[in-house]
């Protein structure tokens, strides 16, 4: 059975807030345009997937609205035609919203009775594939959404999530489970809620090293279930100073990083629900697995990888908390530590969140450089021996500690955005620890207005998902 789920960008939700609260407690509609990730099976529970995304919120003028009250809504269509026309030009996908003041938590008989007729105008307007998104809002600020089909069809939505400077979450019976006794203890710390938005989120780590393999052991203890890993490595001696959960075993039988992680994870029985990718995250074949994530934590030191995740968290509005560590040792005749610093930085689309080449964490030239030797490693070795391209010098220095302590950087940055629990100005776009100065730096972004992910350029394909070429670049 086809299932759908909607995402918000934050800006668009406060938007809507002020449109469709209104001090005469009557209710107000307003349109969403949405752009779609289609997902042929999602990875975990088989089925195939509408995920759509806001691109934009459009108020119904209030000359349109005919009679409005706490129980009903009625306003012209005009607007709504003009809504279809815009979307059918731009292959978006409308959604109305509409607010319930009188306190009703799902759709009144009158909605039942209405929307029918809303989807049909559509189809005839746009195509008898045009699908319909509606949503509405209650007085509690909760989100209930359904997807039209045909007049006679439509599919609940199963999750609407919110993303921008915090995370949340609206889908049926939220808050009204109990956690089962190993995730008690955690739930006396932030409520049960959170325990049940992390059972209910699918979140990938790519790059399963020091830092990935990490994340991935906090997943299931923070109540995380379902987990998809990307890494193409195996397991090497080398590692193994920093590799939670791999052994020298591992390292001699030449066993995938992927297949490690898993072994351990399923070993916890806590019907965890791993699923592996052991392929460069860039690969096609990783794309629908992406495509299907709610959360993406990024642990690859690969700036092309980097380069596609930096742009998919803002066309997907898909958060991405992305790590790295700085470890720089001069040789002088006594060592001396250059930087020791570990940074998180979350990339989603939303105000202060500049993206990866603003914050120049992203070397193009590297990535150029990576590229080249995926596509043509006799070229890569040429041009690296007459120092066209940087290359791969000596190994960098790791240590435990440092990669550990970035993972839990990063899975407190995603609690607090689920739960607040560091209050309001709480949240870090980009933090840098200086372990050897033992202070945290939150550098400010620089924004280039004309980049074309984060900046005004960019904007324009936040929230648009799939898009041909895929996310905008020409293979
Ligand atoms: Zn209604
Ligand atoms: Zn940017």
């Amino acid at each position: 059975m086809t299932t759908a789920s909607l995402t918000l960008q934050e800006q668009h939700w406060k938007y809507l807030q002020e449109i469709l609260v209104r001090t005469d407690g009557a209710e107000r509609a307003a349109y969403v345009l949405c752009g779609l990730a289609t997902i042929d099976a999602d990875p975990w529970d088989g089925q195939p997937h509408h995920k759509f995304i806001s691109y934009e919120a459009i108020p119904v003028p209030e000359e349109e609205i005919v009679s409005s009250s706490a129980e009903h809504i009625t306003w012209k269509t005009d607007s709504l035609v003009h809504a279809l026309k815009t979307a059918q030009a731009k292959d978006l996908t409308v959604a109305i919203f509409h607010s319930h003041p009188g306190g009703l938590e799902k759709f009144s008989a009158q909605d039942d009775a209405n929307e029918p007729d809303l989807i049909e105008l559509a189809q005839n307007r746009n195509g008898s594939d045009t699908k319909l998104l509606s949503v509405i809002l209650t007085p509690l600020r909760k989100l209930v959404g359904r997807l039209w089909i045909n007049q006679q069809e439509f599919i609940s939505l199963q999750m609407i999530r919110v993303v921008g400077e915090s995370i949340r979450l609206h889908y049926p019976n939220r808050g009204q489970g109990v956690s089962s006794p190993a995730f008690q203890r955690q739930a006396l710390a932030f409520g049960e809620a959170l325990n049940q938005d992390l059972s209910m989120l699918r979140v990938g780590v790519i790059g399963c090293g020091g830092t990935g393999s990490a994340i991935a052991m906090l997943l299931p203890k923070m109540a995380i279930r379902q987990i998809a890993l990307f890494d193409k490595d195996i397991v090497e001696e080398s590692n193994l100073n920093r590799l939670h959960g791999a052994t020298l075993d591992d390292a001699r039988a030449q066993r995938p990083k992927v297949e490690v992680i898993k072994r351990v994870l399923t070993e916890l029985g806590l019907g965890i629900e791993v699923r592996t990718y052991q392929s460069w995250v860039g690969e096609t074949e990783c794309r629908q697995a992406l495509k299907a994530c709610d959360i993406l934590f990024c642990c690859t030191d690969d700036h092309t990888g980097r380069l596609m995740l930096n742009r998919f968290a803002y066309y997907y509005a898909t958060p991405i908390f992305d790590m790295g560590l700085a470890v720089e040792i001069s040789h002088k005749e006594t060592a001396e530590i250059k930087a020791l610093d570990g940074r998180i930085t979350v990339l989603v689309p939303a105000p202060g969140h500049a993206c990866l080449l603003c914050r120049e964490v992203i070397n193009p030239v590297i990535a150029r450089d990576e590229t080249l030797k995926r596509s043509n490693p006799t070229e890569y070795e040429r041009q690296k021996a007459e120092a066209y391209v940087i290359g791969e010098g000596n190994p960098s220095p790791a240590v435990v500690l440092f990669t550990t302590e970035v993972a839990i950087m990063a899975m407190e940055e995603l609690v607090h955005r689920l739960q607040g629990f560091r209050g309001e100005d709480g949240m870090a776009a980009h933090r840098v620890r200086k372990f050897h100065l033992t202070t945290d730096r939150k550098p400010a972004a620089i924004y280039n207005l004309n980049c074309p992910v984060c900046g005004n350029t960019g904007a324009e394909w936040w929230g648009r998902g799939d898009v041909i070429p895929f996310l905008n670049v020409v293979g």
